[in-house]
This record gives C-alpha cells, sequence and structure tokens, in this order.
C-alpha cells in the first residue's frame, strides 16, 4: 500500500432514516407491488399503470420522495406515504483510490457493514456489488471466507448498491435532458463480498429490478455473476437471472480444489464442469469467465495450465487470471509476474483469452478478496474504543 497515495474519505452523515416498520417500495418485484397495492385498497386494474410510474419514478429518475412522483394524484402520493417508503443503505464512509477507483463501506439494518467498488475504465465503468454479510463458505486465500456470516443481503439492500452508486456518480437522468450515451456505471458484477448462489432469490430479484427496461436498464449481458460452485443453483441462474456467468475455479485437480474451494468436496470438478457444459445460454458470445487465482506454488505449475485447458475443452470461456492480492496473515503468496505470464501464455495458445487482472484501487483495500480487511478494521477500532470509554 503506497501511504502517500492521494486517499481521500468523505464520512458522510446521511441522517439515519427512522424506522418506521412500512414495507419498502425499493426491493419489490412487480408482483410484489402489485399484491401490496391491492392490499391497500387500488383497484387491481389500476395496478398495472401505477406500478409502471412508480417504477419510472424509483429506478429511471432515481427519485426518493414520494411528493417528486409529481404524475401521480395527491390521494394516491398521499397513500404511499402512509403506507411505504423508500430506503436505501446509508453510505458511511466514501473512498477514492489514486486511480479512480471508489470503494464505499455502506451500513444495513441491524448496523452491519458491507462494501461496494466502482471501477471507472476507459468508455465503461463496473460496479461490485456484496450479496452477503461475511460468507458461510471458506475459501483458503480469501479474506472474506475468515469472516462469520452474519446475513444475507434483501434485494433491496443488493439493488440499493447499485442505486447509491448512480447517486454519487450523478447518473440519474435530468427530465428534459437528452440521456448522455455511454454509462459510467455500464457494468454490474457480483463479486463482492459473499456467495451470491447461497442468496439465490434476493440476488435474482435484485438484477431483474437492474435489468428492467422501464428503469435501471442494464442488459444481461453487461452483469456477470461470480460463484464458487453451487452446482444446482448453476442451471437456475441461467433460467431465472440469464446473467453471464463467471466461476471461482482456481485449481486444476481435485485434491487443489478442495483445499482452496472447500465446496468443492460438495461438487467436484467433474460434476461442477457438467453443469457448465448445460448451462443453456452458452454460447461464442456468452462465455463463461474462469475465475483463476494465482498461488505461488500451489496452482501456477505449466502442468496446471495445460490441465486447465484440457478440463475446460468444449466450454466457451475466458479465463481471467487473478494475482492473489495478500491479507494480513494469508497463507498464501502472490505467484511472480514471470509465472503469470508464462501461465497465459499456455492457455493464450490453446486458443483463450487469458488476461490478467490488474488490481485496482490496492491502496484503498478495494481489490478482490481484501474486502474485509478495512470494515472489521474500523470494526475493531471501535469496539477497542467502546472498551477504553465503558472501562473509563
Ligand atoms: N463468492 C463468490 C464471489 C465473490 S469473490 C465467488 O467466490 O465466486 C470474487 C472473486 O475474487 C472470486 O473469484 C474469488 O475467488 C476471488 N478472490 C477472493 N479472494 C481473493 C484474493 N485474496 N486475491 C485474489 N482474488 C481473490
Ligand atoms: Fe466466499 Fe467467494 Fe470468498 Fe469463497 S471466494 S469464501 S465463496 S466470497
Amino acid at each position: 500500500m503506497d501511504a502517500t497515495a492521494p486517499i481521500t474519505q468523505d464520512v458522510m452523515t446521511i441522517p439515519r432514516k427512522v424506522e418506521t416498520g412500512l414495507p419498502n417500495l425499493v426491493g419489490m418485484s412487480r408482483e410484489q407491488m402489485k399484491a401490496a397495492l391491492i392490499e391497500r385498497g387500488i383497484a387491481e386494474k389500476q395496478t398495472k399503470m401505477r406500478i409502471s410510474q412508480i417504477w419510472a419514478w424509483l429506478y429511471h429518475w432515481g427519485v426518493r420522495d414520494f411528493g417528486e412522483m409529481t404524475n401521480l394524484s395527491k390521494d394516491f402520493r398521499a397513500m404511499l406515504e402512509e403506507n411505504f417508503v423508500i430506503a436505501l443503505p446509508e453510505v458511511v464512509t466514501r473512498q477514492v483510490s489514486d486511480d479512480g477507483t471508489r470503494k464505499y463501506l455502506i451500513r444495513i439494518a441491524g448496523g452491519h457493514e458491507v462494501e461496494v467498488v466502482y471501477i471507472p475504465e476507459k468508455d465503461r465503468g463496473t460496479l461490485c456489488i456484496s450479496s452477503q454479510v461475511g460468507c458461510t463458505l471458506t475459501c483458503s486465500f480469501c479474506h472474506t471466507g475468515t469472516q462469520k456470516l452474519v446475513r444475507n443481503l434483501t434485494a433491496a439492500e443488493i439493488i440499493g448498491q447499485v442505486m447509491l452508486a448512480r447517486d454519487d456518480l450523478g447518473e440519474w437522468p435530468v427530465p428534459g435532458q437528452p440521456v448522455e450515451d455511454g454509462r459510467l456505471l455500464s457494468n454490474v458484477v457480483l463479486m463482492g463480498m459473499g456467495e451470491p448462489l447461497y442468496n439465490f432469490e434476493n440476488v435474482r430479484d435484485a438484477m431483474k429490478i437492474a435489468m428492467d427496461p422501464e428503469g435501471i436498464q442494464l442488459s444481461r449481458r453487461r452483469i456477470t455473476l461470480s460463484t464458487s460452485g453451487v452446482v444446482p443453483e448453476i442451471a437456475r441462474t441461467a433460467e431465472e437471472i440469464g446473467c453471464l456467468l463467471a466461476i471461482s475455479f482456481h485449481a486444476t485437480t481435485d485434491e487443489v480444489r478442495d483445499k482452496l474451494v472447500p465446496i468443492n468436496k460438495k461438487w467436484n470438478l467433474e460434476v461442477l464442469l457438467q453443469s457448465l457444459r448445460d448451462y443453456p445460454k452458452v454460447s461464442n458470445s456468452e462465455r463463461i469467465t474462469f475465475e483463476y487465482v494465482m498461488l505461488h506454488g500451489v496452482n501456477d505449475s505449466d502442468e496446471d495450465a495445460h490441465r486447465l485447458v484440457k478440463l475446460i475443452e468444449g466450454i466457451p470461456a475466458k479465463i481471467n487470471l487473478i494475482p492473489f492480492n495478500e491479507w494480513p496473515g494469508a497463507p498464501y503468496t502472490r505467484s511472480s509476474n514471470n509465472r503469470i505470464r508464462a501461465f497465459a501464455e499456455i492457455i493464450h495458445n490453446a486458443g483463450y483469452a487469458s488476461p490478467i487482472r490488474k488490481p485496482r484501487g490496492e491502496d484503498i483495500m478495494a481489490a478482490c478478496g481484501q474486502l474485509k480487511s478495512e470494515t472489521e478494521r474500523a470494526r475493531k477500532s471501535r469496539a477497542q474504543i467502546e472498551a477504553e470509554t465503558g472501562g473509563a
């Protein structure tokens, strides 16, 4: 970490929403919204139009106040105000790295915190979102895996991450002004904290909102879900979400993968690869991304590269090589650049794209697998402070 990097850190003081107990419109599917409106006396035949209107205010215009929903009658707005809330997670801190990467620490109900990372690129920008607080799986190279699971995020908390990032990027359209070409937030990857396929329904509902043509309108080809290999849910992802898939592969033998990605003991390489071959949407334009973390002396030999190529034969694939991001106490070290390049070369020669992922936002601990430290550290220091003041 470069201590001289010009990190800016704002601590936002957004007032906490009073917990009203009213249902949140954010995160509801259209069907759920329909049921909620009918329950509050809206005639069924009116619901379609009403939902379209509310949807556009929430997800096209980014409006957070019922009073601004000007094409709704006063009475209807008053009914909404009385019965619902529009609630998003709270941004606690926002850090901007030297390279433009932004990391947000957000607080969700119950006081839990998760991290969201925005990575700007030349003509696009990717938001890396979290699906759980911590993770129940214990991949041995992953810092998040050392944190105890606290809970699954709700659909509102998942789509809320996209909405908060759009707020910060100033990317909601302004009425009367043309929508600009090219988006700052053009892609979403479910590669933050948590195993998205262990929170399937909420992830699915949130991604459906992200893809909805009357709202945020992200194409399903611009959403990538990364899984460690929850095989039964992989087919469901294809059927019920239809987004791109990335798989945390990381090893070429069951023996090594059992250690690195312990879920492999439940669904081994053979079973996993079969599910990927079956991924119904697989086509040349929809390759599966194989993520492969480069660990010195563990999974980075030429033999591994050759085995990898053989294993994935017949699957339209891209292999994303991730230089291991070290964290305090990590039991591995990063493969050398030469080793990574040699490994990439073998895969490339076999006809696969094999980009080496450039760590982004390292100065703010925003790189892959580093997403625990800041939170935990922040927590620790708060706990320490409490202990100190409590004991005084
Ligand atoms: N739980 C999901 C998604 C989150 S992890 C999954 O495992 O796929 C996103 C990616 O970062 C995964 O490929 C994960 O294996 C990788 N990763 C985790 N820790 C890492 C580290 N310390 N260095 C580099 N990559 C890491
Ligand atoms: Fe969980 Fe993914 Fe980390 Fe494994 S790599 S512990 S599945 S977040």
